[in-house]
């Protein structure tokens, strides 16, 4: 009989009681290092007292009114995305694909007004994941996540991610954007050379088009600065935010420059939910911390540390892993072709550790911002237990000589 709740995932069979900081109580409890963030989502961590306290003062006073009125934690937390990054304005939703959709619109309405409706085609690149709804799904391209859901809606092509040749190919008349993650993160955990970035701005500058950005996965601090495109020294025209911004809490935001935001005129674009009190307060308690001095400095000493673990991880352990790869607390572990990467995440499961599977055989690592050194040297602890024992398997396999 199928269970109450939708099968739509294979969920391992933990659940949670409580956390805090980097640290989940199962309901029978047993106590885990969550390096996988509810998929780089807690970004300040389970239970931080100052989230905690902001969501339940604002709970009590209203939590909720539409957008027919004035919202002034919304305004708020508007103006310190300003402040903070290329955009001019914000628009608040509910998640990252509901972010892409937004952005995706933001896209098209920008040519139309200027007087080319016929340019709606977003140039994607083969990896992406940009969602679920039908045209996030259609930007993401794979066949595996469209199939039953007959046609895609039209308008995104995919190219190899990091070939500039098949960005230019792909140019054409119809073409209004390049819609790009810095950093692929379910397709692997692969990042975007910074020279490909600047070269994308480049072309974008060259023909007209707008450079969109998916940093729903790789913002709010992740990769070690605000937001990842800030690595390559660049500023696209539109992009999206989710995962982090909430700290847990569903939030999502299109950030835009004017000449992009100033179309999404009143009655253009809309949300009951997006951005409402209760959601603004958490965005806003988040951003506290993360803007606070020298927290991303914190972030970016702590992930090369991590990275070190990880390499040294690389060099004991050449049956199971090969390689690490991403950018500041997102990162990858490369699962050599013998290993499953699943499996490593289901054994690391066991030695106390929660880590994300990602494409290409990827075992992610996305821990919370706020952890410092010690978990990373318990999460490496863990990690090493894994593959030791994962190593060993697959010596008793072994064909004898
Ligand atoms: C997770 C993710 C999305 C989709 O976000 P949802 O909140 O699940 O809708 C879109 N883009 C990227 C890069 C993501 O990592």
């Amino acid at each position: 009989m199928i269970p109450a709740l939708m099968p739509t995932y294979n969920r391992a069979d933990l659940a949670f009681e409580r956390g805090e900081g980097a640290w989940l109580w199962t309901t029978d409890g047993r106590r885990m290092l969550d390096f996988g963030s509810g998929i780089a989502t807690t970004s300040i961590g389970h239970a931080h007292p100052h989230l905690v306290r902001t969501v339940a003062e604002q709970a009590a006073k209203v939590m909720h009114v539409s957008n027919l009125y004035r919202v002034p934690q919304a305004e708020r937390l508007a103006q310190r995305l300003v402040d903070s990054s290329f955009a001019d304005s914000v628009f608040f939703c509910n998640s990252g694909a509901e972010a892409n959709e937004g952005m995706i619109k933001a896209v098209r309405k920008y040519h139309a007004e200027n007087g080319h409706p016929e340019k709606f085609h977003a140039i994607c690149f083969e990896g992406a994941f940009h969602g679920r709804t039908l045209a996030t799904l259609s930007a993401t391209g794979n066949e595996k996540y469209l199939a039953g859901f007959g046609p895609p809606v039209q308008g995104f092509e995919h190219v190899p991610f990091g070939n500039m040749n098949a960005v230019r190919d792909a140019i054409g008349p119809q073409t209004a954007a390049i819609m790009i993650e810095p950093i692929q993160g379910e397709g692997g955990v692969r990042p975007a050379d910074l020279d490909f970035l600047r070269a994308l701005r480049a072309a974008c500058d060259e023909f007209g088009l707008l450079l969109a950005l998916d940093e729903v996965q790789t913002g709010m601090g992740r990769s070690g600065k605000l937001w990842a495109h800030q690595w390559a020294g660049i500023e696209p025209d539109v992009m999206s935010a989710a995962k982090g911004i909430g700290g847990g809490f569903p939030l999502g935001a299109v950030l835009a420059k004017e000449h992009v935001a100033k179309h999404l005129k009143a009655g253009t674009h809309g949300t009951t939910y997006g951005g409402n009190p209760l959601a603004c307060s958490a965005g806003n308690a988040v951003l506290d911390v993360i803007l606070a001095d020298g927290f991303l400095d914190q972030v970016d000493a702590t992930a090369r540390y991590l990275w070190d673990g990880l390499r040294q991880l690389v060099a004991r352990h050449p049956t199971v892993v090969s390689g690490v790869r991403g950018a500041g607390l997102l990162l990858g572990l490369q699962c050599t072709p013998e290993v499953v990467n699943g499996e490593m995440q289901a054994a690391a499961v066991a030695e106390g550790l929660l880590t994300v599977a990602a494409g290409q055989n990827v075992l992610r690592l996305a821990p919370s911002l706020i952890i410092g050194r010690a978990e990373v040297d318990a999460a490496v602890e863990m990690l090493d237990r894994t593959f030791t024992k994962a190593a060993e398997r697959l010596r008793a396999a072994a064909p004898a000589k």
